[in-house]
């Protein structure tokens, strides 16, 4: 059985200083291009998640690069409290053209974390600013991941990464995520949909409605989820709830935004219509460490009133990462990527859904554009997970990795029991990268079945 061979860094001396989720030492990367990923011991990786969900455009793109080389030749920084820069604004502009009608005011940050805690900040301030201020509940799903700083954590459902820091945060309430594909009901789809989405409703009378500030979600979900879509039904629903109740709608587009589901959002699938959307990953594309939130003037405007927005990052707007972020959305748009990603996306589902069928194992192939994902359990009849001891996710992530090809799961703790897998390559793919892609997968899938008798 091939095992996966993490190899010490070549050129390293001793043990890295550097330290991150685990002691485990990976090769070192060499150069990275198109969907491809070389590491210095001469292996060639297949990018099937574009690192984090992030690399949409692709690696190395010259044309970003030499935007980026322009930029740098011109000014690398400049505090926004001294000077606008022009990057920034024609950012900014550019996103209010390709967002929902209104969401045209954007406050610039460094990543996804950043982001969503953002957009917390800004529903509350503007919540106090115009007589509010009993509301600051934020609702959100489990399991979800909107992001590991205190505020975005205390609207992540995930126990294992929330326990250690309880007490010095306040835990959001939460509703369960729609995974609709588990309940096996009688009642159709659409109603399984309005019955989840109801769940918002119930969880706001229970709190208090006059507590409530918002509710935050993913339109098609991320890491904890695997590519996780509701019922069409419950996106209208979880709108008009909101707007029963005077709720903010947060839709966290941090990894489903920025073309990746093969529309600009991926609320635009259901034509949604949010208060406050959060955007990063794709957003700089791997270029620069780069993420937004975009809201309309009526939520600002109280703010600005009143003294300003209460929240400063020193980055936020940089120019060098604006100019990539304005480079990274030509390129998209020069190269007509987001329908590269609806069309190869159909590719990919398809031939997901035929592994489905090769291996029984898998129980649920999802997902929008070329943001999928898999659902993976021990017995297909009664759902019975895969013996957590296994660590099928990881498993079928090292096989893959030990035969060139990066793909991506995470398991929730506290969540739907099971394992799953994300497959989400740069939106340059090509219907042969796919084949390749695919032909990986169904190898490794092919060795987790041998090794967990699945
Ligand atoms: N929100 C979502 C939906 C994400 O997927 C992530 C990261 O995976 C974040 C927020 C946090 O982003 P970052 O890791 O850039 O802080």
């Amino acid at each position: 059985m091939p095992q996966l061979e993490v190899q010490p860094c070549p050129d390293a001396e001793g043990p890295s200083h550097l330290f991150y989720l685990s002691s485990l030492r990976r090769p070192v990367v060499d150069r990275a291009e198109g969907i491809y990923v070389w590491t210095t011991d001469g292996r060639r990786f297949i990018d099937g998640s574009s690192g984090a969900m992030v690399v949409n455009i692709g690696h190395s793109n010259l044309n970003v690069l030499n935007a980026m080389k322009r930029q740098m030749e011109k000014a690398t920084f400049a505090y926004r409290l001294h000077f606008q820069n022009e990057p920034a604004e024609e950012l900014a502009r550019d996103l209010a053209r390709q967002l929902p009608q209104g969401l045209n005011r954007i406050f610039f940050v460094s990543g996804g974390s950043e982001a969503t805690e953002s957009c917390i900040k800004l529903a509350r301030q503007w919540a106090v600013a115009t007589g509010r201020s009993k509301r600051w509940k934020v609702i959100t799903r489990f399991p979800s991941y909107h992001g590991s700083t205190l505020g975005s954590l205390s609207v992540t459902g995930d126990d294992a990464l929330a326990e250690t820091f309880t007490p010095i945060m306040r835990v959001m309430p939460t509703v369960p995520a729609p995974t609709v594909w588990r309940d096996r009901d009688t009642i159709s789809i659409e109603q399984q949909g309005l019955r989840y989405a109801d769940t918002l409703e119930e969880k706001i009378l229970a709190e208090g409605p006059e507590t409530v500030l918002a509710f935050i979600m993913e339109p098609v979900g991320g890491a904890a989820t695997a590519a996780l879509v509701a019922p069409d039904s419950y996106y209208p629903r979880v709108r008009e709830i909101c707007d029963r109740y005077g709720i903010l709608l947060i839709h966290d587009e941090v990894m489903s935004g920025c073309g990746r589901t093969g529309k600009f959002l991926g609320g635009d699938h259901w034509n949604c219509r949010p208060d406050i959307v959060a955007l990063s990953k794709g957003l700089g594309s791997g270029y620069a460490p780069l993420g937004a939130l975009a809201a309309p003037m009526r939520l600002v405007e109280p703010l600005l009133a009143s003294g300003g927005f209460q929240h400063s990052h020193t980055y936020a707007g940089n120019p060098l990462a604006c100019a990539a972020g304005l480079a990274v959305l030509d390129e998209m748009h020069r190269l007509d990527l987001i329908a590269n990603a609806a069309v190869m996306g159909d590719v990919l589902i398809d031939e997901l859904k035929a592994l489905q069928k090769r291996f029984p194992f898998i129980v649920d192939a999802r997902g929008k554009g070329l943001l999928l994902g898999a659902e993976m359990v021990a017995d297909p009849e009664t759902l019975r997970p895969i013996d957590p001891a296994r660590n099928g996710t990881q498993r079928l992530l090292d096989l893959a990795y030990a035969r060139g090809l990066i793909i991506y799961g995470r398991k929730v703790k506290g969540g739907v029991e099971g394992d799953n897998f994300m497959v989400a390559p740069p939106m340059i793919i090509t219907r042969g990268q796919v084949g390749e892609m695919i032909a990986i997968i169904g190898d490794s899938l092919d060795a987790l079945a041998a090794e967990l008798d699945l």
